[in-house]
């Protein structure tokens, strides 16, 4: 608290703070999951309960930080996206990202009996997650950026799909379906599964083949509310929403307003419509124009 000669020491900490009215991913990924998936047994190529489990902590992240627009999630890994008015921790990186990590990693770890119970986490297999914060400057970079994650989905599902198949229900050795694989593309994948295995590929569940996307499904008129608040408007009564729950959580601390193009009073509106909102899980294209258009208020 009082000054000490020690305080000069905060001078050497180097500022953070990421670039204003910029969108903000964070992507997590499972540390190591490749020998922790063995070591847990985790279905080849796909286990379901670990991607439900991968999306439940997801969620509890969205639920407690409604500065979050959309999360994509894939195998060992989630990218979260915070607004471009997000002034969450002053945008600083090393907040953002550690907080990310860690929230994820806690419900995880929390979850996981729920989704395992027969598979008790012991160490050294304890799951981690490592983060890093990257600003995208437009929606359609962003948009981009959520297409790479989710055509990288679709290319190394395929690619697992038609390995594993070879080698569980074709009997071959991982080296020999590996080399046979080398230089194949997409048709030669589907082929092999179809004609050798009689596997349609587009019949694989679409968790699988398009990863999760979730979001805040809000009331109808929540854009006409956002809209209204952004521009000043007064709500009507039948908007009002209930206060939140007095809970403290990181998307309660104090955040300055200058950068924001929003007033700190028309932000927590939005806040707080955003936290009343459920959060959906949801399996499908977000690379084509139609999800967006759809959902004109997660980009707003
Ligand atoms: P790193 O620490 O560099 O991220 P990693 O071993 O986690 O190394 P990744 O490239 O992140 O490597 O790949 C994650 C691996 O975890 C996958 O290749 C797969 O083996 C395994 N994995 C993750 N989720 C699942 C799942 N739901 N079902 C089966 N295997 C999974
Ligand atoms: P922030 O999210 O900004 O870090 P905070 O509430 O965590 O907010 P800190 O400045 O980190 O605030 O202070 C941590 C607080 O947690 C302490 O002021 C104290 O109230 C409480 N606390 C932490 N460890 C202990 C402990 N071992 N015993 C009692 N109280 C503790
Ligand atoms: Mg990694
Ligand atoms: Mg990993
Ligand atoms: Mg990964
Ligand atoms: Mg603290």
């Amino acid at each position: 608290m009082a000054n000490s000669r020690f305080e000069y020491v905060k001078s050497f900490e180097q500022p953070d703070v990421l670039l204003p009215n910029t969108w903000i991913v964070v992507r997590i990924d499972g540390r190591g999951f490749h020998k922790l998936s063995d070591h847990y047994a985790f279905a080849k190529p796909n286990d379901r309960r670990a991607l439900d489990l991968m999306n439940a902590a997801a969620v509890e992240v969205m639920k407690e930080l409604p500065d979050l627009c959309i999360a994509y999630g894939v195998s060992d890994e989630f990218s979260f996206v915070f607004h471009p008015n997000c002034q969450l921790f002053e945008r600083r990186n090393g907040k953002l990202v550690t907080t990310i990590v860690s929230t994820f990693t806690a419900h995880y770890i929390y979850k996981w009996s729920e989704y395992f119970p027969e598979r008790p986490l012991l160490p050294p297999y304890l799951p981690s997650f490592d983060g890093r914060a990257v600003i995208y400057p437009n929606n359609r970079i962003l948009r981009d950026y959520m297409s790479w994650r989710q055509v990288d989905c679709h290319i190394n599902n395929l690619y697992n799909t038609t390995f594993w198949t070879m080698v569980l229900q074709g009997g071959m050795s991982n080296t020999d379906a590996e080399q046979e694989l080398k230089g194949t593309v997409s048709a030669d994948k589907n082929e092999i599964l179809f004609k050798r295995f009689g596997i349609n590929y587009n019949n694989e569940l679409e968790i699988y083949k398009k990863g999760t996307v979730l979001y805040r499904q809000v009331c109808a008129n929540f854009y006409d509310i956002a809209l209204s608040v952004s521009t000043g408007a007064n709500m009507s009564q039948q908007y009002e929403l209930e206060e939140p729950k007095p809970a403290k959580s990181p998307a309660d601390e104090e955040s300055p307003v200058a950068e924001s193009q929003q007033s700190r009073s028309q932000q927590d509106k939005i806040r707080k419509l955003r936290r009343k909102a459920q959060v959906v899980i949801d399996h499908v294209d977000i690379i084509k124009d139609e999800f967006w258009e759809k959902r004109p208020w997660i980009l707003s």
